[in-house]
């Protein structure tokens, strides 16, 4: 259960979560989910509040500094050409007031208010949300069928396929062998993508990181794994990335 108080002393709205099998109180200033509180289920919401209280200069602190993040300039910003998996961004800064965005076949549209600046932090979280949902898109239609005959190759058997937008995961194998991919696998190479389903496709077999693993990963790719791991390590994409400071 959930309650949202605005602090005075903060000048902010703060959301308390009561949560079962919590032991201590948990602070935690967010850039999107703001101040939140989970709170043992014994403890009341006067105690949340008193708690936020003695702690504001702290939260002060960091909603200053999220506050500043937020205006800074992106330094690694996606522009004009930024290429998904099957399509090309393209940006219009025209003279209607409204963003908005449509899918081509080829191609990403985006159309802002021309005094509208690519580089602010806002357009570009805009220009992210938007390709986020691309993405999905084109990996609901590439993944699976991509999964289907590398399964099929090595006589691999998975329940089923999740797309999600995890940007620390590129992929998991779950118990009963639901195989789950990130929608930003579509931003890598199809090289890379492949490595990332064997990968996932391995763990139908040994459930752990163990030697046996890597030594079956390494068959699959063809004796390729030490290179594909370090290139998936070196990959990067101004989508994931953490936003750099001006
Ligand atoms: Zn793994």
């Amino acid at each position: 259960m959930s309650k949202s108080f605005y602090v005075k002393s903060i000048g902010s709205q703060v959301v308390i979560t009561r949560k079962s099998g919590l032991k201590n109180m948990r602070l935690s200033v967010h850039p999107k989910k703001g101040v939140t509180v989970s709170l043992p289920m014994m403890l009341s919401y006067k105690a949340a509040l008193f708690f936020i209280d003695k702690k504001q200069e702290w939260i002060k602190k960091k909603l200053k500094e999220i506050d500043k993040h937020k205006h800074n300039y992106v330094n690694n910003i996606i522009e004009n050409g930024f290429k998904t998996h099957n399509r090309s961004l393209r940006l219009f800064f025209d003279t209607e007031d409204r963003c908005i965005g449509n899918i081509e076949e080829e191609f990403v549209n985006m159309h802002f208010p021309i005094l509208w600046d690519i580089k602010k932090f806002e357009t570009q979280e805009i220009i992210r949300e938007f390709l986020k949902k691309v993405l999905v898109l084109e990996a609901k239609e590439y993944i699976p069928q991509r999964v289907k005959t590398l399964a099929l190759k090595h006589n691999l058997r998975y329940k089923d396929i999740r797309i999600g937008s995890a940007k620390t995961r590129w992929g998991t194998c779950r118990q009963d062998n639901r195989l789950t991919f990130s929608c930003y696998l579509m931003l890598m190479k199809d090289e890379l993508i492949d490595y990332i389903i064997l990968h996932e496709l391995t763990h139908i077999i040994h459930k752990n990181h163990s030697k046996d693993f890597y030594n079956m990963l390494n068959k699959l790719c063809d004796g390729q794994h030490k290179r594909l791991n370090a290139e998936v390590k070196n990959f990067k994409t101004p989508l994931t990335s953490k936003y750099q400071r001006a």
